[in-house]
Parts: C-alpha cells; sequence; structure tokens
C-alpha cells in the first residue's frame, strides 16, 4: 500500500493485524516495510458495502509496535544517509534497537533478534551503513513477530 507519511510508490507489509471487528466492518493494522503503519477499516464481505469501498487509512496508534516502529523509521534514514551518517548517531540508535529487540521472541529455530543484532554489529566486521541495513531487518523481523 502506498505510505501517507512517505508518499509516492507502494511500500511492501512486513505484517498485518486484525486491531478490531465488528459485525460489518473491519480494521487492520498495516505494519509497513518504511516503518509507518496506516490502520484500515473496510466492509466485510457480509456487510454493506462502502459506497467507495473503503475508507481513507489513519495513522497506527498500537503501542506494542510503537517503540520498534519509530526505530525502523530512523533506521531508513540512516540507511539513506549512507556514508554521511555519523558514528555517534549510529551508536545512539543501535543501542535503542538492542534494548527493543531484547526480549522480542524469533521465529522458531531461529537465532534471538537480540543475539543477531549483536553478531551484525560486531566491530570492523562490516561497514555502518551494512550494519544498519541488517539492523532494520531484524527490526522488520521484530515487527513480524508482534503482530
Ligand atoms: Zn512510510
Ligand atoms: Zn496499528
Amino acid at each position: 500500500m502506498e505510505c501517507g507519511t512517505c508518499g509516492v510508490g507502494e511500500k511492501v507489509e512486513i505484517a498485518a493485524k486484525i486491531i478490531r471487528r465488528a459485525a460489518t466492518r473491519l480494521a487492520k493494522c498495516h505494519r509497513l516495510e518504511c516503518g509507518h503503519a496506516w490502520h484500515l477499516e473496510v466492509g466485510t464481505s457480509d456487510g454493506p458495502q462502502h459506497p467507495q469501498g473503503v475508507d481513507e487509512p489513519t495513522r497506527c496508534t498500537c503501542g506494542e509496535i510503537a517503540i520498534v516502529n519509530g526505530l525502523l523509521v530512523e533506521g531508513r534514514q540512516h540507511a539513506a544517509l549512507g556514508p554521511d551518517l555519523t558514528e555517534d548517531a549510529f551508536k545512539r540508535w543501535l543501542e535503542q534497537v538492542l534494548e527493543a529487540l531484547d526480549g522480542i521472541p524469533a521465529e522458531i529455530g531461529a537465532r534471538s533478534l537480540l543475539q543477531s543484532a549483536t553478531l551484525a554489529v560486531k566491530p570492523h566486521k562490516s561497514a555502518i551503513g551494512e550494519q544498519v541495513i541488517s539492523l532494520n531487518k531484524l527490526l522488520g523481523r521484530a515487527i513480524k513477530a508482534v503482530s
């Protein structure tokens, strides 16, 4: 779907969660790759169809992903900066990422998200830019895990 914050272009959905279900209406939270999330309400097939099909999406208010989502938004900005990203800004962000990932379960059989993150940022293993990309991927998995 298109992200109301990022603007033009389709964004891949990391996860979707039904947040409200009424007799004829269904509200879903769509969590996008950019780190933003949108709520969309649609009519269910057995209810009267909305004349325009669907309503306008509204900004996500889900508490359980607010922190991880915010960090992913920041991570996308870091990735866009490329070599201009300062080590200081990266370290500040990294600290919060590690804290947020701690306690979020990984997929069954997978290494824990915190462990993966720690491995991804081993000193001198890869450039900061690559570390940001790895961490963004882990944040995406975290969003999926709590959805
Ligand atoms: Zn967005
Ligand atoms: Zn939401």
